[in-house]
């Protein structure tokens, strides 16, 4: 298969962490005859420095017409003083918004070899993998009016949803569940919500057209405490923005590392933004001390979810599996015994695991 696809690396550690996906990427095409071809564009506060806005109109055509898009990270100290509708995340909500990626997915899995840096205990955590599957574009960040009103002593901000902007998301979140181990979980607050309640409504309908999926509803309080108390007990998460922001939160610090989780925002058709959990890392920037799996498995959630390459995702989650295995690590993570790399060594050490030797060696000495 060929594909276009267009990298936006932004600021701080994003452009160190985006070359190793490229890398990556690169040994996967020449393994399976594939043929990635990439486009680097600006976007956050390097686009500011150079077009004098987050989210140049170049950027944004691009990425219109490509197959896929990888983001590292955007922001920093420099521009936390450009005024708030120039600041760099302003660029990342834009081309959000742009392409209408109204579904976020975040995995959240233990990688057993990092499983002692949780901040629970190993054996609730040990073997959990969780998808939340967070609504993007409705709900309360959205909804108008949003302002003060009576001499600012009054405040309001409106929960909007349409039963389709619903009905597309709970689609995906069933979709996942087929995908994985079956179970879906959906999270509102349909004890006090109107909103929760069509969001219910929503859910049991679908639920008659797949019936091989096990669905339960939770509170969102509960599942804030499930969350801690036996994570495992998740499979597929399908939530509201405002929930689905916060449990994601809450779940990526179950696997005790920011720096190795990935995420993906899509929409129905394949086209989809694919960036790392974390941020832009500006006090670690240019040291070749950052981590890049979040952004390895990012690009690996690219390529199952926008190409459908399946198995080609697989392997790079093995492979970045198999590196911690052997004990190769960041300076960010701690595996008793293993050792300590820099980002590109960390990089080729996962080209290595990768399985056709040959060609990753290849790859990895061009990297290098
Ligand atoms: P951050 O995620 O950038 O960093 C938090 C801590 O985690 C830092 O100590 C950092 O060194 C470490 N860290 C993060 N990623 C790492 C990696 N890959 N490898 C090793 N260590 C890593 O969050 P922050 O410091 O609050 O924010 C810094 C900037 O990033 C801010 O300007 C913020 O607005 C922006 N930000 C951007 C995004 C995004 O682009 N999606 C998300 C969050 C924050």
């Amino acid at each position: 298969m060929k594909k276009q696809i267009i990298m936006l690396p932004g600021d701080g550690v994003g452009k160190e962490i985006m070359e190793g996906a490229r890398a990556v990427l690169n040994a996967v095409a020449g393994e399976h005859h594939h043929e990635f071809i990439f486009h680097e564009h600006a976007i956050g506060g390097s686009a500011i420095d150079r077009y004098g806005t987050p989210l140049p109109e170049e950027t944004v055509k691009a990425c219109s017409s490509a197959d896929s898009v990888l983001l590292g990270a955007v922001g920093g100290p420099k521009w936390d003083h450009v005024e708030a509708s120039k600041r760099p995340e302003r660029g990342l909500l834009g081309i959000r918004k742009s392409l209408g990626l109204f579904a976020n997915l975040r995995p959240v899995t233990g990688f057993s070899s990092l499983v002692h840096s949780s901040p629970l205990k190993t054996e609730i955590v040990d073997g959990c993998d969780i998808l939340i599957v967070r609504e993007l574009t409705g709900g309360l960040y959205f909804g108008k009016p949003s302002e003060r009103r009576e001499g600012g002593r009054t405040v309001i901000d409106t929960l909007k949803y349409t039963r389709e902007e619903m009905e597309r998301i709970v689609d995906k979140g069933f979709e996942s569940a087929k995908m994985r181990r079956g179970k879906l979980t959906s999270v509102d607050k349909a004890n006090v919500l109107e909103s929760s309640r069509m969001w219910r409504e929503v859910v049991d309908e679908k639920a008659r057209d797949h019936p091989e999926v096990e669905v339960e509803h939770l509170l969102v309080d509960a599942a804030a405490m499930k969350l801690i108390i036996n994570p495992r007990q998740f499979d597929v998460i399908v939530t509201e923005n405002l929930f689905g922001d916060i449990l994601s939160d809450e779940a990526s610090v179950l696997t005790g590392s920011l720096g190795m989780l990935p995420s993906a925002s899509i929409r129905t058709d394949g086209i989809g933004l694919y960036e790392p959990v974390h941020g832009s890392a500006p006090d670690i920037a240019g040291q070749d001390i950052a981590n890049p799996l979040g952004m390895i498995l990012s690009a690996a959630m690219m390529l199952r979810h926008s190409f459908g390459m399946e198995d080609e995702a697989d392997e790079i989650e093995r492979a970045v599996s198999d590196t911690l295995e052997g004990g190769y690590h960041t300076a960010d993570l701690d595996i008793e015994g293993g050792r300590i790399v820099g980002t590109r060594e960390m990089v080729e050490k996962v080209i290595e695991n990768l399985s056709t030797k040959s060609i990753s060696n290849a790859i990895c000495s061009s990297y290098m």
